[in-house]
């Protein structure tokens, strides 16, 4: 254990000193109540404190409340060391966050005594920390994951629901475009008839990837939105650049050479279709106008011949 000794007393320091090294923990001297605070949070993880009450500059009592304050969900045992052992000098310390109260001559063995006893309770404090820690990660991973889609490992609708409505305020607080893209894979009720379901489930990682590596800013988000469907969303992007980039995401699922000779669009590959629309910062538009003008457009592109790219027509495309 690391063990905090607060004492101004230096003789009664040493003993208390040499009484905690001789249990085999680790003795951190302080001479007042300041200096007993400032180790306390300099050294982070100490597990026991020995706290004379009367001390210069600050006593026993308000360093014992700073701590307590300081350390709101957590707790560490305090030893209290006093000449006193008027019962309302007890109770003040007792209230203030001390566990045990000692008086002064220290007996030795009492002294050791307590520290045993307080080390059981240092003990489970450590391990619920580590408890905490633990829990802390695996809800790290939940979260992630409950965001991620399961199939592709791209992040899901709940991603994109969660973003695209603190993209559309933040473009419209600072004036500035968002872009967004449906992507539908073509006749790909067709290729799953074709060659069947699981094989569907590999281009759709397949595709999912081609997408998402089309994109490099940290602000950037593919997602899947369902079923064969993605959407890109791109914060701080005039539509303009972002349907230029729709070339790129074509003809990188293009490059996967993944056969789909079933396919209405004008390949023997899969391919995919994209809508575009974009809110500019300044005129009004909900979340639901965005994503229905994206659809329109992506709508577009599949009737006049899919393995394209259609700009919402409700754009003003001068840039
Ligand atoms: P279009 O070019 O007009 O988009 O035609 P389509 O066949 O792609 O469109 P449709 O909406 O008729 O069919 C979508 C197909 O996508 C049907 C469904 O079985 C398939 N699909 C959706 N989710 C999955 C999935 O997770 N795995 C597989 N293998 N197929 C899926
Ligand atoms: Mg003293
Ligand atoms: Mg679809
Ligand atoms: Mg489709």
């Amino acid at each position: 254990m690391k063990v905090l000794i607060a004492e101004d007393t230096r003789a009664i320091r040493m003993i208390v000193a040499a009484t905690v090294a001789n249990a085999g923990h680790e003795a951190i001297e302080a001479s007042n109540g300041i200096e007993a605070i400032e180790a306390f949070k300099d050294n982070g993880s100490i597990d026991l404190i020995v706290m004379d009450a009367e001390m210069p500059e600050m006593d026993g009592f308000d360093a014992t409340q700073a701590i307590r304050e300081y350390q709101e969900d957590d707790w560490v045992p305090i030893i209290f060391l006093s000449a006193h052992d008027e019962d309302d000098y007890i109770q003040r310390a007792l209230d203030t966050g001390a566990d045990v109260y000692l008086k002064k001559p220290i007996n030795a063995v009492q002294l050791l005594g307590q520290i045993k006893a307080l080390e059981r309770i240092a003990d489970m404090r450590s391990k619920l920390s580590n408890l905490n820690l633990e829990l802390r990660n695996v809800n790290r991973v939940l979260e992630n994951m409950a965001r991620l889609d399961g199939l592709t490992q791209i992040p899901n609708r709940r991603s994109f629901d969660e973003r695209v409505e603190v993209e559309i305020a933040r473009c419209f607080r600072n004036q500035s475009p968002l872009s967004l893209m449906i992507c539908d894979i073509d006749c790909f009720k067709q290729y799953n008839d074709t060659y069947g379901h699981l094989a569907g489930d590999t281009t759709l990682q397949k595709v999912a990837k081609a997408i998402e590596g089309s994109f490099h800013r940290a602000t950037d988000l593919v997602a899947r939105y369902g079923g064969e469907e993605f959407v890109v969303l791109l914060p701080d992007t005039h539509v303009n650049d972002a349907f230029r980039m729709t070339d790129n995401m074509i003809g990188a699922v293009e490059k996967l050479g993944v056969p789909h000779k079933s396919s209405k669009a004008d390949v023997d590959r899969v391919s995919i279709s994209i809508g575009v629309a974009s809110a500019d910062g300044q005129t009004a538009l909900s979340k639901t106008e965005l994503i229905e003008r994206a659809d329109e457009a992506l709508y577009q592109a599949k009737e006049s011949g899919r393995n394209k790219a259609v700009l919402s027509d409700k754009e003003n495309c001068n840039e």
